[in-house]
């Protein structure tokens, strides 16, 4: 048994763009966690949890050192910081990309149109990696905020960012031009975690794939004319398979079934055409198969 009352210590963002996804996926796991306004650590209530606050950029040295078990945090902060951690799960939430940007006005037609420029980052280690895989030679300029000002002022040629809606580069007068990283939440952990620990792991990561399978489901109700049951059928996978009820009306049914987000609206065209009324599509709170 670890020494700490065997709890599993989390790291999260402090304040900023993960922050509240955070906060609420731990809630939407059935964990509470008070979460005061400068507090540097919290306790969960009602799961063996102590959660750290933290800057995003120092969460996976945290983990690798032990300090704390579990983080979340951007894939692109773990794979820039090359530390000794191990990705467990995508979360589904921070989503952004990592892209090259040069001034709009300028011409670029293909990679090599980086080759002998100087590109201005915070990402020097992911960059350096996209250069090198592409045999192309720049400088790259390792700055710590504000990078999309850098060609603007003359710091810069081009400069590779986060990037979710593009409107900052825009505002700035740039142009995306590569991404080089699809990035999004991910929860780490240590690489050396006790039987104990691994164990309690293993129950929040449960939880987190019931909460994100969830997510990726509705729960679809309909009403078919018996004379189309077959077919409709045929097109509701289920979890099983769909659950169907007589109507009060002679000749109908209702039927119940769980559709994926992805071919969710595929699906509702082809009910609709097999003659399937009144259909009703309901959020998932938690899923368990
Ligand atoms: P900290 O003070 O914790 O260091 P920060 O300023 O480095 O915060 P944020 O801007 O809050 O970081 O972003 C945190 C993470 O959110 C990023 O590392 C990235 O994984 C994710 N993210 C999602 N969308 C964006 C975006 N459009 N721009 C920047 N980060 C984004
Ligand atoms: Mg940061």
């Amino acid at each position: 048994p670890s020494g700490d009352g065997g709890k599993l210590k989390i790291a999260i963002q402090k304040s900023g763009r993960l922050h509240d996804d955070s906060i609420k996926l731990l809630k939407e796991c059935g964990i509470d966690i008070s979460n005061g306004v400068n507090k540097l650590k919290s306790e969960a209530s009602n799961f063996p949890l102590e959660v750290y606050f933290l800057r995003d950029d120092d969460i996976p040295q945290y983990v690798e050192d032990a300090v704390a078990d579990l983080g979340f945090v951007g894939e692109n902060v773990v794979y820039e910081k090359e530390k000794q951690v191990e990705v467990v799960e995508k979360l589904g939430f921070g989503k952004c990309r990592l892209s090259i940007a040069v001034r709009r006005g300028e011409e670029y037609d293909k990679i090599s149109s980086l080759q002998g420029k100087k590109i201005a980052t915070s990402y020097p280690v992911l960059v350096k990696k996209f250069l090198d895989e592409n045999n192309i030679t720049a400088e790259i300029h390792e700055i710590s905020g504000s990078v999309e000002i850098a060609p603007g002022i003359g710091l810069a040629d081009a400069i590779c960012d986060l990037v979710s809606s593009g409107s900052t580069l825009f505002m700035n007068g740039l142009k995306e031009t590569e991404t080089i990283l699809n990035s999004q939440a991910v929860l780490i952990k240590n690489k050396n975690l006790d039987g104990e620990k691994q164990n309690l792991l293993n129950k929040l990561l449960f939880r987190i794939q019931s909460v994100k399978k969830a997510k990726n489901n509705k729960y679809v109700l309909l009403n078919a004319p018996n004379d189309n049951l077959k077919q409709i059928i045929s097109l509701l996978p289920g979890m099983k398979s769909p659950t169907v009820l007589p109507l009060a009306e002679e000749g109908w049914s209702s039927v119940h079934s769980v559709i994926s987000e992805n071919e969710f609206w595929d699906i509702i065209e082809k009910l609709k055409a097999a003659g399937a009324q009144g259909i009703l599509v309901v959020p998932i709170e938690k899923m368990i198969i």
